[in-house]
């Protein structure tokens, strides 16, 4: 948890006139949709810096609770504000990544959403001898995405992990192809190579 708090405050810092900016844009979309942002103030300021990585890292707003497909069109409604969020307020109260909700959503409402996808993020990982297979996730319903993916997973691993090197083995081409991209945003070393139904990615982290 301290580990957890500390990286956030250093990408607090870092990012601070990115996060100015990108509440900026949703206080003004919120205004406009009658929405609300979530009121969890780490929360909002979390997804907001996840918007900015994602921007950095794959060169447009994408939602920060998916990696691009690789499908242009489901991609495109995958930019923030996505396509699924009037349809997801309705049916959670709030949008996939807890990020705008409803106008009059209580308390309890923001409390169960950020369960629901805190629940959905902190899952086991397979994860054995320095080797990450992300494959066999549950897939969202509205992208047919699975949650988490390899980008939130190779996230949660890095939070636990000390050794240099990482291999993950992803299902599609698309998972490799972002991983590349991750790795040159951190300054990974990154090395891919494709198999019969999988991919090999070998990360050097240090
Ligand atoms: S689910 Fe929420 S945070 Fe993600 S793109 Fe849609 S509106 Fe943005």
């Amino acid at each position: 948890m301290l580990k957890m708090m500390i990286a956030f405050f250093k990408d607090f810092f870092k990012y601070r006139p990115q996060i100015k900016k990108q509440k900026a844009w949703m206080k003004k979309y919120i205004a406009k949709k009658g929405y609300a942002l979530n009121p969890n103030w780490m929360m909002s300021t979390n997804l907001s810096i996840w918007l900015t990585e994602m921007e950095d890292t794959f060169g447009k707003r994408y939602c920060p609770c998916f990696e691009p497909s690789g499908n242009a069109e489901l991609d495109k409604k995958m930019l923030c504000p996505c396509k699924f969020i009037d349809d997801e307020i309705e049916e959670y109260g709030t949008c996939h990544c807890a990020l705008f909700g409803a106008g009059d959503l209580d308390q309890a409402g923001w409390k169960a959403s950020n369960a629901r996808l805190q629940a959905e993020y902190r899952v086991p990982l397979n994860l054995q001898n320095g080797v990450l297979d992300t494959r066999g996730m549950p897939l969202d319903k509205r992208r047919n995405l699975p949650v988490p993916d390899a980008m939130h997973q190779l996230k949660s691993a890095l939070n636990n992990y000390s050794a240099d090197e990482l291999t993950m083995i992803v299902e599609r081409e698309q998972e490799a192809i972002n991983l590349g991209k991750i790795a040159a945003y951190r300054g990974f070393g990154y090395e891919s190579e494709a198999g019969e139904d999988s991919y090999t990615v070998d990360l050097k982290l240090r």
